[in-house]
């Protein structure tokens, strides 16, 4: 961190703000004197180091951060990929291992719907059954979701089919019961800055998905995934499923370029959500082919048998057939990067 003074600041000040630094956040100080402003740099651990907090100070011309604020998520630390173990090693994400595909409805309907779905799924060749139990829903008047009953027809979904399942959490009241069900625990885009959330999910080791928020950028997406790992929970993957933009034509802006970016800042996994993402049926497949060929660890994409009756998000949801073209499609694209699906 470099923190450049205005050369107004008497000799003494400065040596009270270096002793401040260095005893209270062990940095050591270094004093560039200069012709127009002296500059301060800074060597070591800076994330604890608030640069709002240094800016108060009159004296302070600017403040540049060298390092990112991040530091369990961050690649520097920690070169190698790291790969999320999901029900026991059913499942792994990251690193080399096989592309997961999650698949099921936007929202659990009932038990019949989920045994149909799950099916479908599992036929399809997908590793994860998705489901939402506890909705976020933007009118207080919509389906708000089954809730454990909810989650009692993913359990046993998963029952008969094998498929470890991935389920949103909305608040930490809710937490036993998700870490006694769930496989994977998703934060869904409302929830992404919630950081009681957030560090409750720290203090479990049930791996999270984190979906980015819907205005987020990718720095305060990977300082969420850091408040859960400075809790201990190291299990995050990351979940790109778009962001607001000013475009109409579709719900929201699928970022693919947060791929590369997350994968070169991070060690963490990445899964991409392309029905969210488009928010229309008609464009997942293309943005999933897309995904794959980006390098994404997973995919997360909303099926439905009946999309026109589905209780939420039925226009961007697959039938199932139309599913398993796109894993087909998708396994041949993956082939072609050195990886399967
Ligand atoms: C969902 O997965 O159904 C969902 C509500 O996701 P998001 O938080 O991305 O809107
Ligand atoms: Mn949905």
């Amino acid at each position: 961190m470099i923190i450049t003074l205005k050369k107004e600041m008497s000799k003494a000040e400065m040596d009270t703000m270096i002793h401040e630094l260095e005893s209270v956040n062990s940095v050591a100080v270094t004093v560039i004197p200069g012709e127009t402003f002296n500059v301060l740099g800074l060597v070591g651990d800076t994330t604890k180091i608030d640069e709002k907090h240094l800016r108060a100070n009159k004296f302070v011309e600017n403040v540049t951060r060298i390092a990112a604020p991040y530091k369990k998520a961050n690649r520097m630390f920690h070169p190698e990929d790291t790969v999320v173990s999901i029900a026991g090693g059913r499942v792994k994400i990251g690193g080399h291992e096989k592309i997961a595909i999650m698949g099921g409805p936007c929202s659990v309907e009932s038990h019949e719907q989920m045994m149909i779905i799950g099916e479908a799924v599992r036929n399809a060749g997908a590793s994860m059954l998705r489901g939402g139990a506890y909705k976020p829903r933007t009118s207080p008047y919509a389906f708000q979701g089954m809730a454990t009953e909810g989650i009692k027809c993913m359990t046993d979904a998963r029952e008969c089919f094998g498929l470890p399942i991935v389920s949103e959490l909305m608040s930490a009241d809710k937490i036993d019961e998700f870490v006694e069900n769930v496989d994977l625990i998703q934060v869904g885009a409302r929830n992404m800055q919630n950081f009681e959330l957030l560090k409750a999910l720290g203090r479990i080791k049930t791996p999270i998905l984190l979906k980015r928020g819907l205005a987020n950028t990718i720095e305060e997406w990977i300082m969420a995934a850091e408040y859960i790992m400075a809790g201990g929970n190291s299990n995050v993957i990351f979940c790109e499923r778009g962001i607001r933009t000013f475009e109409k034509y579709t719900r929201n802006t699928l970022d693919l370029s947060v791929i590369p970016i997350i994968k070169q800042k991070t060690h963490l996994p990445i899964v991409i959500d392309p029905s969210h993402g488009t928010g229309y049926w008609e464009y997942v497949e293309s943005m999933s082919l897309a995904a794959i060929a980006a390098g994404a660890d997973g995919l997360i994409i909303e099926v439905h048998h009946d999309p026109e009756r589905a209780a939420s998000d039925g226009t961007q949801s697959l039938k199932p057939k139309r599913f398993a073209e796109v894993i087909e499609r998708g396994r041949q694209i993956a082939q072609v990067i050195g990886r399967d699906i």
